[in-house]
Parts: C-alpha cells; structure tokens; sequence
C-alpha cells in the first residue's frame, strides 16, 4: 500500500504521515488528547504530533460556538515555549503545552476541541424535571456544592445548577444509560483534576443521552470521533 501523506491545517508547517498506530502505542492525538492506540491517524515526526484520522476529518479550523457567539473560534496551538498555564473555559481542565484548542485570541477564550462538542441543552438524572442549559453565571453546583466557574448547566426556572462535568463524578446526563462504551459509566475516578488527558470529558459526551444531543447538534457528523473515544476509553483498561 502506497505510503500515503497530507497537509492539516493544524500543522501546516509539515506534511502528515498516515500512520497505523500499534496497539501498545503511549502517543495521544494532538487534538481530542485521548489514546490512538491501535487506531489509524496522522503524524509529525519532527514535532511529536498525532491526531486521529476522524478528528483531522471533522474539526474544522474555525468553528462558531454557543458559548462564545461574539467571535469565531480559531483552532490554535498551546505554545510550548509559555510559561503560563492555559485552561479550558467550558470544563477548566488544563490544556497541555503543544496541544490543540479552539481560541479567541481576542477574548482569551479557550476551548477543548471535545468540549465544543457539549451540547447547549442536557436533560439529567439530578434534575429530571426540566432541560438544563449551559449559561455563564455564578455560583455553587447543586450536585457536589462546590463552586461554579462561569459556564456550567443551569435550569432556568429552578437555579439548579450543575458543573459542565461534575468534580463529584455526579452523573449530570444519565446514570444508568446503556452507554456505547462499556467503560464510560465508571465515573471519573479515573481522571484527576487538571490532568492533560480527557478522559472525564470523553465519558460524559459518551453517555448515550449526549451521543443523540450530539448527533442531533452535528447531523451525525462527529460519529466517527465518538467512536474514536469509545476506543480510546476501551484500550486504556
Ligand atoms: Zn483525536
Ligand atoms: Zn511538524
Ligand atoms: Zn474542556
Ligand atoms: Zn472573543
Ligand atoms: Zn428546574
Ligand atoms: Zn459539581
């Protein structure tokens, strides 16, 4: 088979190899920051970067996003050479020097390419009553009741208010569902706070109440990197 290459807009300073990842492979995808283990994607030798064949496929570099409907946002690289340390607006997990986010320069808003996948409305098991809808405001979370950063779920009858994903592990969006990874109804047990690695943010949007919000949202365009996590999350037992 021909040894096949291309451009990525993320990295557009080099040409990318399509790679076979082993199944022992330790790289990460540059992007979605889960495991490419046994997965097929692209790589730069030169600079260390991997990104999934479904995420060079589907994200796009600039995307509008409800959470910042001022501005697009730009697909960016974390500078690797800065000493400050970037976090996530939506889910306040870092995001690692050399990886990818979605950013408005401007506003200095940064956004995990996964976490723009958040749907803008969720129905959850804590609140059954009414939709929750994500919306900056202040406060403490109804789930674990520690404190809020901006942009959480919040039901705007109620103030019933949950983390985008709860430090408690609280099952914002379905306990008990039949998720497509047989893994991702463990909570987060696995992921401790500010780890580079997304796997808090890769079960909850694979609970199977945001699978359909996500499909919904995206006319079933990111399946392919839903079924990425879901492998991602299976290999990492
Ligand atoms: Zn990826
Ligand atoms: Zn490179
Ligand atoms: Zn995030
Ligand atoms: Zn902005
Ligand atoms: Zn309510
Ligand atoms: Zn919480």
């Amino acid at each position: 088979m021909a040894t096949r290459q291309r451009r990525h807009f993320a990295h557009p300073q080099h040409l990318l190899l399509r790679t076979h990842y082993s199944t022992t492979s330790s790289h990460f995808c540059d992007i979605c920051r889960t495991n490419v283990a046994g997965m097929v994607g692209y790589r730069c030798n030169t600079c260390d970067i991997d990104i999934h064949d479904a995420c060079a496929d589907y994200f796009e570099e600039t995307v509008s996003f409800f959470a910042h409907p001022w501005h697009t946002l730009t697909l960016s690289t974390i500078p690797d050479d800065d000493t400050n340390r970037w976090s996530c607006d939506l889910c306040t997990e870092s995001c690692p020097r050399g990886s990818f986010v979605y950013r408005c320069a401007q506003c200095g808003f940064d956004a995990h390419p996964l976490c723009t996948l958040l749907p803008q409305t969720i129905r959850s098991p804590l609140h059954p009553q009414h939709d929750l809808n994500m919306a900056p405001s202040w406060g403490t979370c109804s789930a674990c009741h520690q404190g809020l950063n901006m942009w959480h779920y919040r039901c705007g009858f109620c103030l019933y208010k949950l983390h985008v994903v709860c430090p408690s592990g609280a099952a914002n969006a379905g306990q008990g569902d039949t998720s497509r990874s047989h893994n991702a109804g463990a909570g987060a047990a696995a992921a401790t706070p500010g780890s580079s690695r997304a796997t808090r943010i890769a079960k909850f949007l694979l609970r199977t109440s945001l699978n359909i919000a996500i499909n919904a949202a995206t006319g079933a365009l990111a399946t392919p990197v839903l079924d990425v996590l879901a492998t991602a999350l299976d290999d990492q037992e």
